[in-house]
C-alpha cells in the first residue's frame, strides 16, 4: 500500500515589516496535526482535497503538522527551525513515498532566505531517492533554484485572488499518479522575467492571459503544467521577481521555449500598460463626491494597509479623511486593535463609550481616531469563509457612531478583509452602505465585486506602498525592471 504525508508550513514574509515573526504567532493562528475534514481552512483546504483524493486510492494517509500565520517580518531562526524540525522528523520517521506540501514560497526566517527551499532539501536528504516530492505554492513566491532541484511536482495556484487552490490540487494529484504509474516523467523549465509586478487575474489584460496558458496546457498533453509565478514585490530577496514554470513530460527543450514565449508574452503585456490602478485618497474621495450616490455601495481597498501583505492593519488615513469630509453612511472592514475589542467587550453590548481607534501599530499606522460608539455586536471568533477554507479573525467587535451612521468592524486577529461576510456576519446591512473600505489588495475582490461596480483601490502612506523603485532591495543582484502601477 502507497503513503503519502500530508503537511502544510505556510507565512509569506514581508522583510520591510518591523515585526519577526514567532512560533506563537503560528500557534495563534493555526497549529495542528489533525486536519479538519469537514470545514478545513485555508491553508488546510489543499491538504484535505489531498486526503480525499488518497483516500478513494486507499493509500495510507500521514497527517503531519499544517500551520499558518499572518504575514509579517521575519521568523525567529530558532522558531522556524522548531516547526521544520516537526515536519522533518515525521517524513524520516514515516518514509512515505509521496509527500504532499501546501507552502507559500515567500516564507524568509533568520538565516534563512529560501525557506521551502531549505525544507525541500532536507525533505529529499530525509527520504529514498524514488519517493516523490510534490507541492502547492502560492503565486506571490521568490522562486529559487533549491525549489526547482529538490520540489518533484511544484504546482503554483493561478489565480489572484488565490482562488483555485482545489483545482491545482486536482491537477497534481493526476500527475503524481501518472508518475507513479511510470506514464510521465516531470521536467522543469523556468523564464525570469526579471520584472517586479502585481498581475490581477480577475480582471483585464491577466484574465485573457490566463486564459490562454490554461488553453495551451489543455490542448498539449506534453505540457504537465505551467505555472505564472507572480514574485511578492514587499521583500528583499535575491530571488525577488516574476518568473515562469512549466513542466512538460521529459521534454527540456520544448518546455524552455514554452516559458520563454509565454514570459515574453507577459512582459509585453507589463510594460504596455498598468496592471493595477491605484488613487490617491484625496482623488478618490473628490471623484465619488462629485458622483451621485449609486444603489450599490462603493468599495475603497486600503490597498497599502493590507495585513495580507504584512501591513499592521490599524492606518487610520481613510477613517480620518471620511470624518472630516463628514461622509455619512460608510463601513469598515476589519481593524486589527485588541485593545479596543478589549475595551468594547468590557463596555458591554449597546454600550457608548468613547476609544481611540486604530493608529497604534507600526510607524505606518498614522495617529489613532478618538470616537464616541455605541457597541452593536460582539462575536467571540469571526470566521470568513474565502475560496475554499475559513479565516478566523478572533475575537471581534462591531462598532457605531451614531452621527455619520458609521460602522467600523475591529477584530484580535489580523486577518485581511475577504468577504462580505465580515460585514454582515458582524450586523452590518451592506446594501444599506455608501461605502465599504476593506484592508485588502486584490483577495476582496472576488467576493466584493457580487455587490458592488465601484471599485477604488486606494494608495495611502502604509507599509505597502507601490513605489518599487525608491524600495530598498539590498539582496536583489539580478537586473529586474520595477513596473509601477499608475
Ligand atoms: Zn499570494
Amino acid at each position: 500500500m502507497l503513503k503519502i504525508l500530508l503537511c502544510g508550513f505556510a507565512q509569506e514574509t514581508n522583510t520591510f515589516s518591523a515585526f519577526n515573526t514567532s512560533l506563537q504567532d503560528f500557534k495563534n493562528s493555526h497549529y495542528s496535526k489533525k486536519l479538519n475534514l469537514q470545514a478545513p481552512n485555508y491553508y488546510e483546504a489543499p491538504l484535505v482535497a489531498m486526503y480525499q483524493l488518497a483516500q478513494q486510492e486507499q493509500w495510507e494517509i500521514i497527517e503531519s503538522l499544517c500551520t499558518y500565520t499572518d504575514p509579517q517580518g521575519k521568523i525567529l531562526q530558532h522558531d522556524y527551525e522548531t516547526i521544520r524540525d516537526n515536519i522533518l522528523n515525521d517524513i524520516e520517521k514515516e518514509q512515505p513515498d509521496i509527500v504532499f506540501f501546501h507552502l507559500h514560497g515567500a516564507m524568509m526566517a533568520e538565516a534563512y532566505d529560501d525557506c521551502e527551499g531549505d525544507i525541500l532539501k532536507r525533505t529529499r536528504d530525509a527520504l529514498s531517492c524514488d519517493a516523490l516530492i510534490a507541492a502547492l505554492f502560492d503565486p506571490h513566491t521568490h522562486l529559487t533554484e533549491q525549489m526547482v532541484t529538490y520540489c518533484d511536482i511544484p504546482i503554483w495556484m493561478k489565480e489572484y485572488p488565490h482562488t483555485d487552490a482545489i483545482d491545482r490540487t486536482n491537477e497534481l494529484f493526476h500527475i503524481i499518479k501518472n508518475c507513479l504509474a511510470n506514464k510521465v516523467k516531470p521536467v522543469i523549465s523556468v523564464y525570469d522575467c526579471n520584472m517586479i509586478n502585481m498581475y490581477p487575474t480577475s480582471i483585464e489584460p491577466m484574465l485573457s492571459y490566463l486564459s490562454a496558458v490554461k488553453t495551451l496546457e489543455k490542448e498539449d498533453a506534453t505540457i504537465l503544467s505551467t505555472s505564472i509565478i507572480h514574485g511578492f514585490p514587499f521583500a528583499d530577496s535575491a530571488d525577488l521577481g516574476t518568473k515562469i514554470l512549466v513542466i512538460t513530460n521529459n521534454q527540456k527543450i520544448k518546455g524552455d521555449a514554452v516559458a520563454q514565449k509565454l514570459g515574453k508574452e507577459l512582459q509585453n503585456i507589463a510594460l504596455g500598460q498598468p496592471l493595477i490602478t491605484l488613487l490617491s485618497l484625496d482623488d478618490t474621495l473628490s471623484n465619488i463626491k462629485q458622483q451621485s450616490r449609486l444603489t450599490k455601495p462603493i468599495v475603497i481597498a486600503d490597498f497599502s494597509d493590507n495585513p495580507g501583505g504584512g501591513a499592521y492593519a490599524d492606518a487610520t488615513f481613510i477613517l480620518d479623511a471620511i470624518i472630516e469630509n463628514r461622509m455619512k453612511h460608510c463601513a469598515f472592514a476589519c481593524f486589527y486593535d485588541k485593545k479596543t475589542v478589549l475595551a468594547a467587550t468590557k463596555a458591554g453590548i449597546n454600550t457608548s463609550f468613547t476609544v481611540a481607534i486604530g493608529g497604534k501599530g507600526s510607524d505606518f499606522s498614522g495617529k489613532p481616531i478618538l470616537l464616541n460608539v455605541q457597541v452593536k455586536n460582539i462575536c467571540n471568533d469571526l470566521i470568513v469563509r474565502f475560496a475554499d477554507g475559513d479565516f478566523s479573525y478572533g475575537k471581534s467587535v462591531c462598532l457605531h457612531h451614531e452621527a455619520l451612521d458609521l460602522d467600523i468592524i475591529v477584530c484580535s486577529q489580523r486577518t485581511q478583509t475577504y468577504n462580505t461576510e465580515c460585514f454582515t456576519k458582524m450586523g452590518v446591512d451592506i446594501k444599506s452602505r455608501y461605502i465599504l473600505v476593506v484592508k485588502s489588495s486584490e483577495h476582496f475582490r472576488a467576493s466584493f465585486k457580487m455587490i458592488s461596480d465601484n471599485i477604488y483601490q486606494v494608495q495611502t502612506p502604509g507599509l505597502l506602498n507601490f513605489d518599487y523603485a525608491t524600495r530598498k532591495y539590498r539582496e536583489l543582484q539580478r537586473r529586474v525592471v520595477p513596473i509601477n502601477a499608475e
